[in-house]
């Protein structure tokens, strides 16, 4: 990378260690390198370990060989350090409940004790102009446990034992210029509800870490796949509950299989180990991106 780097653009690889880096995260991350630098910028690794149920050491310590053996290389990280540190989200649980204590002492949140089932009982009946969540988005809250009207609370010792839930400004349409996507919008309450930021085994939940993470490594830019985009909107909202700036945005087309479905961590053949084993060098896989 550059000598003198260019302050002003800051970009991140997020991986989860939840399985092996397919083609698909590949030409993610690949397009994040390329952007941080063009733009003579730094990029930081961000090892996602939020969830202790699905993260293993060892998908951590493959995806950080797998970036590195398809050529990508980051300044900041869980194995080079840097000003942000510590670059896993397991280790900064402090900054995830300062957040969460700010959110409930703003009246932002609020305690819900529906389980998965309730959620998915209501949604199954679903209410005319709601949108239907995206199979692997989060279910859309039917608002059973929403106080009336916003409520600042105590805050309790401990978020665990409930989900927290950011209460959404329903009708509010919130509209981005998507760097790759174009201008995008999501209506709240409509394309999306209430959404968990602490779950109730205790997990900061996926949309708050993010959101505080960009902000305390002062994340300029985030370049991940279009599955997010939709989240872009809910952590825009949680962004301006916290005050904290809103990066830009650059959301990549996703990697279909031949069937025209999303690549996920099931297609082990499509796994950078497997096309590595199978003989590929780097730039052939990069090739197929
Ligand atoms: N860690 C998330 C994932 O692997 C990506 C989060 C993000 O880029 O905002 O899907």
């Amino acid at each position: 990378m550059n000598q003198s780097l260019n302050p002003s653009y800051r970009g991140r690889l997020a991986p989860s260690p939840t399985g092996h880096l397919h083609l698909g995260h590949a030409r993610t991350f690949w397009a994040a390198y390329e952007r941080a630098r063009a733009a003579g910028g730094v990029l930081v690794l961000r090892d996602e370990d939020l969830d202790a149920a699905r993260s293993r050491p060892e998908f951590a310590a493959a995806m950080l060989e797998d970036l590195k053996w398809l050529g990508i290389e980051w300044r900041e990280g869980p194995d080079v350090g840097g000003p942000f540190a510590p670059y896993r989200q397991s280790e900064r649980r402090g900054l995830y409940l300062e957040a969460w204590a700010r959110l409930v002492e703003g009246g932002h949140v609020y305690p819900c004790v529906c389980s998965r089932k309730d959620i998915a009982r209501a949604a199954s009946a679903p209410h005319e102009g709601q949108a239907r969540p995206a199979q692997d988005d989060e279910p859309h809250y039917p608002g059973t446990c929403r106080p009336a009207v916003e409520a600042k609370l105590q805050v309790p010792d401990t978020p665990a034992g409930l989900n927290w839930r950011f209460r959404v400004p329903d009708g509010e349409e919130v509209v981005f210029e998507d760097l790759r996507q174009g201008r995008r919008s999501f209506v709240a309450g409509r394309d999306f509800g209430d959404f968990v930021v602490w779950r109730r085994d205790d997990v900061p939940a996926y949309q708050l870490a993010v959101v505080v993470d960009d902000a305390a490594m002062r994340i300029t830019e985030v370049v991940r796949g279009a599955d997010l985009l939709k989240s872009a909107a809910r952590q825009m909202l949680l962004q301006r509950a916290l005050d904290f700036p809103t990066p830009a945005y650059f959301h990549c087309d996703l990697v279909t299989d031949e069937r025209g479905e999303r690549l996920a961590k099931r297609h082990e053949s499509l796994s950078l180990r497997a096309l590595r084993a199978a003989g590929l060098a780097p730039a052939e896989v990069r090739a197929r991106f």
